[in-house]
């Protein structure tokens, strides 16, 4: 790869969790709504209007580099797990990252049968994304796209390993994907 080569040049993959309201996927810090398709984030900054994520801001869709413990979206009957492809501008921290563009591409099932998983199947149909176990979750996330290699994510100095990617600092880098396969819209 030469000098003017893009870090990475497919979309690449992430993980999250959503809030459960009926079968729609609502973000758990935010009054967000994750449609169908490709969602593209804006900043709305104070002083900023312009493409997400913007540094030193929170804007931009969240994800981790793996998924979430299974037991985590266990907890309540609210909380989904689901993997999205991710691409435009990212902004990379130590166990996720902030991305301008992002599409739902698979929920995970619930352990439990019933009304809940009746809901993530709902959700999941909604999207128009499989709903998978939870253990297949990854191997059908890597159909859409890459996962962030190790030696482009910032070393991690601070000693909770799973804090949200929270407030920016001058030492987390950003990287472009701009390849997401044009095999969904
Ligand atoms: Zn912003």
């Amino acid at each position: 790869m030469g000098d003017t080569a893009p870090d990475l040049i497919r979309a690449v993959i992430g993980f999250r969790q959503w809030r459960l309201r009926e079968a729609e996927l609502w973000s758990l810090h935010a009054e967000d709504r994750w449609d169908k398709g490709v969602l593209t984030a804006r900043c709305l900054g104070e002083h900023h209007d312009g493409p997400a994520p913007d540094k030193g801001c929170t804007c931009g869709f969240y994800a981790w580099y793996a998924p979430p413990p299974r037991m985590a979206s266990a907890a309540t009957s609210e909380l989904v797990a689901g993997a999205v492809a991710l691409w435009g501008r990212l902004e990379l921290h130590p166990h996720g990252m902030r991305a301008e563009r992002a599409m739902v591409v698979a929920l995970a099932l619930p352990l439990s049968r019933g009304r809940k998983r009746r809901r993530v199947v709902a959700a999941a149909q909604a999207l128009e994304v499989p709903a998978v176990p939870a253990r297949r979750l990854r191997k059908v996330a890597l159909e859409h796209g890459d996962v962030v290699p190790k030696r482009m994510r910032p070393i991690d100095t601070t000693p909770n390993k799973r804090a949200a990617p929270g407030p920016p600092d001058p030492a987390r880098l950003y990287a472009v994907a701009d390849g997401y396969p044009s095999r969904r819209r």
